[in-house]
């Protein structure tokens, strides 16, 4: 049908005649003349239709928005004063001489040209077919599409296998809840949706396939807080006997691949930090470098202050007090505004933001202004001086359990550089290295800080003297403050993953019935093996610029996961709930 996409043609083919497919993006009546705006894959290109070709005038002024029609005419320069340099195709137009309506649309439930704004993301995604339409949903897809070509090229090159890995699996941990699909032939058995392909990338290696890859679905059925998404594709990778360094060095390749090739954006050799160090500076184990705010520890100083809101945490083994000067910050800041930030750390616990103005260091205690300086008096210089204070600099201070303090600051940290425009550059990547093989939870519990598979940086016996204390060979990938990939080097010795399991409390008769296909084949001769897996749908949004991960899915799910476009979740008929062998319980009141 087509001979051209009106969207690609260029002052080149200026006299060819041309036919096009595609949809009416706008049609406007001037005088006499109609123009209409059609929309192909490849953009938009104006179409012109004068009366003296009266059948296709006709068929053009029929014709409404997302009307499919089918258009030949003759591609001609626009007149002088009448280009758009903001378009493409902005310098042509085509002369329509024969017009086909191929399918009518009705009036679409929202605009998809220039008049999309403010389009609720609910009527979006019920109507997601037509949301793809508008041109700029259409370039992150083309983008994402460019991103996984050039990936599985970049890896291919490195000899990585593409193997797939089953959807209809066992669980396999990676901290959230699992996807569970009934089995019809094994009545009252479970399949679980893979949350990754953890397991299976390990027994690839064990099969000594040395280096797998796969662009893969993953399921995880978490509460929707942030923006996540209950399927979502990982970029999964694993290595035989290779080192961390090396596994590293080959997937930071990726990246900067694809960041030279797409983005035109040129990174040197990305920065190695340890967790310890990441939490220290920055409260956050995936820090924003674009930043310059640091957190500085003041616990030392602060032990024996009256003041119990400081010493009580300075005391703590588990407490911290830290302190995050903004230069310059006394005057950027209104006492509405530091209750504003007050009220934002509570979302993380905090109970309080302490502040010190510093108007005048030569003042003494005069040339200060907070509320907390005459709790502290014989200590507030010392504090000052280690945090570097100079005049006009305004000093938060964070004082509670340690994970309420980096969160609460960490979080601060981000809000204060965004609201005051203090990004040093447009990207900052790192890795952030020697997680801790463990995390406690509230009930005192040991939970895996990546997941059980991974291996300690210590012998048996100290993983299991002091799980508290054990590192891990695990390395994230960040950038600019988000988490895009995360990996470790895996346990092959079946003493060592069992010893994992017991921290965990997995005893072992439960770890056999879970893992014992792995614990077997970690018996036959696993290699030294690791990996590591990046979320595409992130990396892929903050490439785009995209402000969600919704915007780089096609058809993806709301917050409370569910897909608007098809209903799902749907009930079943009882037919097939009987032949599953399953009966629903009341709904409980
Ligand atoms: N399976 C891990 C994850 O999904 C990644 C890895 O360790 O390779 O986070």
């Amino acid at each position: 049908m087509r001979t051209h996409f009106g969207g690609a043609l260029t002052e080149e083919h200026i006299d060819t005649t041309v036919t096009l497919c595609g949809w009416v993006h706008r049609r406007r009546d001037h005088g006499g003349v109609i123009f209409l705006d059609m929309r192909d894959r490849a953009g938009l290109v104006q179409v012109v239709v004068d009366p003296d070709t009266p059948q296709a005038f006709a068929t053009a002024d029929r014709s409404r928005s997302e009307y499919v029609l089918t258009i030949t005419g003759r591609v001609r320069r626009r007149y002088a004063g009448t280009e758009n340099p903001n378009m493409p195709t902005g310098m042509i137009e085509v002369l329509g001489k024969e017009v086909h309506i191929i399918n009518q649309a009705d009036t679409p439930p929202f605009p998809l040209n220039d008049d999309f704004a403010n389009v609720g993301e609910e009527v979006r995604l019920t109507y997601r077919y037509l949301d793809l339409r508008r041109p700029e949903m259409l370039e992150r897809f083309q983008f994402r599409s460019r991103v996984t070509s050039m990936i599985r090229a970049y890896l291919d090159r490195h000899d990585f296998l593409d193997v797939e890995t089953p959807v209809l699996t066992r669980a396999t941990p990676e901290g959230a809840r699992d996807y569970l699909v009934p089995s019809r032939t094994h009545q009252g058995s479970f399949f679980a949706l893979p949350q990754s392909p953890q397991l299976f990338k390990q027994l690839l290696m064990v099969a000594g396939f040395d280096r797998y890859y796969q662009i893969a679905k993953c399921f995880r059925d978490e509460d929707l807080r942030a923006d996540r998404q209950p399927e979502f594709t990982q970029i999964d990778i694993e290595t035989s006997f290779l080192n961390e360094d090396a596994i590293m060095d080959i997937t930071e390749g990726m990246v900067k691949e694809l960041f030279s090739t797409l983005m035109k954006v040129d990174f040197p050799t990305f920065p190695r930090m340890t967790y310890d160090e990441a939490m220290c500076r920055f409260g956050s184990d995936k820090p924003d470098l674009r930043i310059p705010l640091e957190l500085i520890d003041v616990a030392d100083l602060v032990k024996e202050v009256g003041f119990k809101v400081f010493s009580g945490p300075a005391n703590d083994p588990r407490g911290r007090v830290a302190a995050l000067r903004l230069p310059g910050g006394a005057d950027k800041l209104s006492r509405g505004q530091i209750d504003e930030y007050t009220r934002f750390v509570g979302i993380y616990g905090a109970k309080g933001l302490a502040y010190i103005k510093v108007n005048d260091l030569s003042a003494g205690l005069d040339g200060l202004q907070s509320p907390i300086v005459k709790h502290m008096e014989s200590v507030v210089f010392q504090v000052l001086e280690r945090v570097g204070a100079q005049n006009g600099d305004l000093v938060f201070f964070g004082a509670d359990r340690a994970k309420i303090v980096n969160d609460a600051l960490g979080a601060l940290r981000i809000r204060l550089g965004h609201d005051l425009g203090m990004l040093t550059a447009p990207w900052a990547p790192l890795w952030v290295v020697d997680f801790p093989m463990f995390e406690e939870t509230d009930d005192g519990k040991w939970t895996s800080c990546h997941h059980p598979f991974t291996m300690p940086r210590c012998s048996v016996d100290e993983l299991t003297r002091n799980p508290g204390t054990a590192k891990s060979v695990a390395y994230d990938m960040v950038l600019n403050g988000t988490e895009i990939g995360g990996g470790s080097l895996r346990i092959y010795d079946p003493a060592m993953q069992q010893a994992v399991f017991s921290a965990l409390g997995i005893l072992e008769d439960e770890a056999r019935e879970k893992f014992g296909f792995l614990l077997d084949a970690l018996r036959f001769g696993a290699p030294p093996h690791g990996g590591l897996a990046f979320g595409l749908d992130r990396l892929v949004m903050l490439m785009t610029g995209a402000t969600s991960i919704r915007d780089v899915i096609a058809f993806p799910k709301t917050k409370t996961a569910e897909c608007l476009l098809t209903q799902a979740p749907a009930p079943v008929d009882t037919r097939q709930m009987r032949e599953l062998g399953i009966r629903l319980r009341e709904k409980a009141e």
